[in-house]
This record gives structure tokens, C-alpha cells and sequence, in this order.
């Protein structure tokens, strides 16, 4: 359901994605590993176009395009394919938990405010925040902010759900609980790819494992592979460090 070819980015003469290939199937849970700054949170970004890659090819479902040509409408098509779950949850903060999904439903899907209503609710509930609709970000805790956070990209059914780091921000308490939201959600079907720190997580609720390491992919296979039998050095030291 997505392919990346040869997608390149830097910022000014830092070069922080040399050429990334990945290839996602429709229902896979991704998820990317890798020593801090090695482009994890960039890549997934250019798949998004939040960070607009200098060259490269990227298929989503039906959009193609070639970064290196791409038109305005090219951007909105592609953008409509994946929603993100941000590290610092990026809601709203003068709009209440049901506004904060329905917002982006109405003016970038183009729902009527009642289907829009509709679809919110259901996602809430998915995420066990259906009582919390009326209240403002501010007044939830952090846990809670992101599970409004992967209620809002579950609501319009991208093809894509893209999780940047979900939990680094948490309290250690909270973490728990977006974790078992996130594996939940992956047993609907739902495509996703998750940068993360969190490998136990990564090794359970996986189809795939990648492990990145300065601006390149350097292995990629089942939660198995990766974690029991890694072939490459790199992947084998930063295991080591990090379980
Ligand atoms: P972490 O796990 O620490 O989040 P990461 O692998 O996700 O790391 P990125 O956040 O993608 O790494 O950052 C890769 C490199 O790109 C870092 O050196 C970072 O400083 C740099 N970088 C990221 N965004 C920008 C930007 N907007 N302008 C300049 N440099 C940037």
C-alpha cells in the first residue's frame, strides 16, 4: 500500500536521509528503530509531506509522485492518504476534545457537522474517551491528549496512520495506556508506521521491524528477526544498549 524509493533530505549541508526505500503492505504495523537523530521522525514526516523530501518517489494507495516535480495538487492528494499521531499531540487548544476531531473531518474531508459528530463519537469510544467530548485539552491528562490525538487520525480512515514517537512525552504512568490504545487500534487492519523507543512494544505488536541508522535503512524483517537474530552490527549494538 506504500512504497518509498530513494527518498533524500537535508537540512542546509546536513544530510539527515541519504536514501530511504521502504515498502509497507496494506494492514502491516511498522515499526522504526534507531539511534536518536538518524531521521526517524523526518522520514515519516516526508511521507506526510509535513518535510518536503529533495528527491524520491513515494506511492500510496493509488497517488504516485516524484518529489523532485511535484505540483500543489499532487500535495493535497498525497496528504489525504495518512493522518499523524504527534509527539507533543498537536491538539487544538481552544477547541474541546469532539471539536478536535470533528475540525479537521468537516473542513478537510468535507463531512456534514452532524456525519462528522457521528464518526467522532465512534472513534471516542474506540479510545475509551467518549465522556471526556465536552472537555478541553487542558484539562486532560497527557495520556488522554493523545488518545484524542489517535482518535482525530483514526476519524477520517487514512490509508496510513503515521505515529511520531507517541509516548516520549509521557509521564512514565501514562505510557501504558496509549501503548494498549495503539495495539488495540492495530488489530483493526489499519496500515500503520510507528517511529518508537519503546521495544517491547515494537516486538509485540509488529508485522515488521526497521531498524534505521544515519539516514539510511540498514535491516529490516519480522519482530523475530530483528530482535532474535539481527545480522547487522549496527542493529546488534543499539539492541544490546537499549533491552
Ligand atoms: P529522535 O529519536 O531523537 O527523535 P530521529 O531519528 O527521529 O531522532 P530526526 O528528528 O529525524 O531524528 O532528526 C534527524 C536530524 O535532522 C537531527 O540531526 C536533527 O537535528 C535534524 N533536523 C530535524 N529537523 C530539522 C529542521 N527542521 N531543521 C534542521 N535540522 C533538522
Amino acid at each position: 500500500i506504500l512504497t518509498a524509493e530513494h527518498i533524500r533530505k537535508s537540512f542546509g549541508n546536513h544530510t539527515v536521509l541519504k536514501d530511504i526505500n521502504l515498502n509497507v503492505e496494506k494492514g502491516d504495523v511498522v515499526s522504526i528503530l534507531g539511534p536518536s537523530g538518524t531521521g526517524k521522525t523526518t522520514f515519516l514526516r516526508c511521507l506526510n509531506y509535513l518535510e518536503q523530501p529533495d528527491s524520491g518517489k513515494l506511492t500510496i494507495d493509488d497517488v504516485s509522485v516524484d518529489f523532485s516535480k511535484i505540483s500543489k495538487d499532487e500535495v493535497k492528494r498525497l496528504r489525504r492518504k495518512s493522518t499523524m499521531v504527534f509527539q507533543q499531540f498537536n491538539l487544538f487548544r481552544n477547541k474541546n476534545v469532539l471539536e478536535n476531531i470533528t475540525e479537521g473531518l468537516i473542513y478537510g474531508y468535507g463531512k456534514s457537522a452532524s456525519e462528522a459528530k457521528d464518526i467522532a463519537m465512534e472513534e471516542l469510544k474506540r479510545v475509551h474517551m467518549e465522556d471526556y467530548a465536552k472537555m478541553y485539552p487542558s484539562e486532560l491528562s497527557g495520556g488522554m491528549q493523545q488518545r484524542v490525538g489517535i482518535a482525530r487520525a483514526l476519524a477520517p480512515r487514512p490509508d496510513v496512520i503515521l505515529f511520531d514517537e507517541p509516548t516520549s512525552a509521557l509521564d512514565p504512568e501514562l505510557v501504558g495506556e496509549v501503548l494498549d490504545t495503539i495495539a488495540e487500534v492495530a488489530t483493526l487492519g489499519i496500515t500503520m508506521i510507528i517511529v518508537t523507543h519503546e521495544m517491547h512494544f515494537a516486538r509485540e505488536v509488529s508485522s515488521k521491524v526497521v531498524f534505521m541508522s544515519d539516514g539510511l535503512v540498514v535491516e529490516e524483517g519480522t519482530p523475530e528477526d530483528l530482535f532474535t537474530h539481527p545480522k547487522e552490527e549496527k542493529t546488534q549494538q543499539f539492541l544490546q544498549r537499549m533491552l
